[in-house]
């Protein structure tokens, strides 16, 4: 037997860590690191919160699952914060960013059933996409990495170049049911949509009826400044597919609809078994009430701003590793001019940072939104350090 008893589908690197204090991981030899990879994207509160720990052990003590057979006085309260403060009326409750997006794919599809148009299935989404690892969200990319021995995949999606305006608009025909985007893509490397991407897109949506679907897991929860980044467009989507930060840690997502969109979401029409047990709303009624005040979306502001104003140092310093950066809020990726992947594992194996690599040779910097300014000068000590004593691989 030469298998791992964990199925090896992660090609894992050499730390192990055991447990988390705030914006640190200690490995198992108890060596440290600063965490600026955040479990990508989701410990938007650190580790150990001390009010997420309280949260979870009183309600683990109290009810922790019941199941969707039963009312839920949990869900309904979380569920109203979430419509107090988006466009969305309604939300469906899951454990996963792949779910919520599976859901919003259903929801889009299931609008034009309940108008009687059911052949409006055709879902448009995006180039370097990256929606999940289901059947569903992987039909919806175009990457051989994550398609090549799954197919046949779902019929009805189309993958056209993100940001092209045009593209989208020609791919449209009497069938399509919808656009499905990340409002800033994450894996594949950090571009956020342009305004006339995105405004042009709502407008299309608008004039022929199409349901604009946002893929917010890692965007969304206050990560790029705003609680949500299509926030920052003026423009809103009719359904939103939001997980990673929304648990901080703890297995959540949720899919968020306009009354409009959700028009074909009846009873048995759709559901989860675990999908917003009581454990799960007492979680993220906790984090969203953390992470929606003005206070704490003003502090990811002005740390994405201190942070990117020394990213943007550094580049001149190391021209030849550092291209740009990019992102917003404290979603940020450095550009560089080689391998990516093999700097991040410089970084972490010498200098205690982590990071995360992402498509087009992004340095992913993905820190907990509750950082300060000692947790950026530590960042940007540990990359300047890292960028003098590099030693790239030699091309291929
Ligand atoms: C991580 C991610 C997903 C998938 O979330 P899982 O919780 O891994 O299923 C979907 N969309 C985007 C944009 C993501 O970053």
């Amino acid at each position: 037997m030469s298998i791992t008893p964990l199925m090896p589908v992660y090609p894992r690197c050499n730390v192990r860590p055991v447990r988390g204090e705030g914006c640190y991981l200690i490995g198992e030899r108890g060596e440290r690191y600063l965490d600026f990879a955040s479990g990508i994207a989701v410990n938007a509160l650190g580790h150990g919160d001390p009010r997420l720990v309280r949260t979870i052990a009183e309600q683990a003590a109290t009810l922790m699952h019941v199941s969707n057979l039963y009312g839920s006085p949990q869900g309904e309260k979380f569920a109203q914060m979430i419509v107090d403060s988006t466009f969305a009326d309604t939300v469906f409750f899951t454990n996963s960013g792949a779910e919520a997006v599976e859901c919003a794919i259903k929801t889009a599809r299931r609008y034009h059933y309940a108008n009687g148009e059911p052949h409006r299935h055709k879902i448009i989404s995006f180039s370097n996409a990256f929606h999940g690892r289901t059947l569903g969200t992987i039909s919806a990319t175009d990457q051989p990495k994550m398609r090549d021995g799954f197919e046949p995949l779902l019929p009805g999606f189309q993958v056209v170049p993100f940001n092209d305006l045009e593209a989208a608009t020609a791919a449209v025909d009497a069938n399509t049911a919808g656009f499905l985007l990340e409002t800033v893509q994450g894996e594949g490397g950090l571009a956020p949509a342009t305004p006339e991407f995105l405004t042009g897109l709502r407008k299309l949506c608008d004039e022929q009826g199409l349901m604009l679907v946002l893929d917010e897991v890692q965007c969304g929860m206050g990560r790029t400044g705003t609680l949500f980044a299509h926030e920052q467009y003026g423009v809103e989507p009719d359904i939103m597919a939001v997980a990673k930060g929304i648990g901080a840690g703890f297995p959540l997502g949720a899919c968020l609809a306009t009354e409009k969109a959700a028009k074909g979401m009846v009873a048995g029409t759709h559901g989860s078994t675990y999908g917003g047990n009581p454990l799960a709303m007492a979680v993220g009624t906790t984090v969203w009430g953390i992470i929606d005040t003005p206070e704490f979306l003003a502090n990811v502001r002005a740390m994405g701003e201190r942070l990117r104003a020394g990213l943007e140092q550094l580049i001149p310093n190391h021209d030849a590793l550092f291209d740009s950066v990019r992102g917003r809020g404290l979603m940020l990726g450095l550009k560089l001019k080689s391998d990516s992947r093999a700097f991040v594992a410089h970084l972490r194996d010498n200098h205690g940072l982590l990071t995360v690599s992402a498509g087009d040779n992004v340095v992913r910097i993905l820190p907990p939104l509750v950082i300060d300014e000692s947790h950026i000068a530590e960042c940007l000590a540990k990359l300047s350090a890292g960028a003098r004593d590099y030693a790239p691989p030699a091309a291929e």
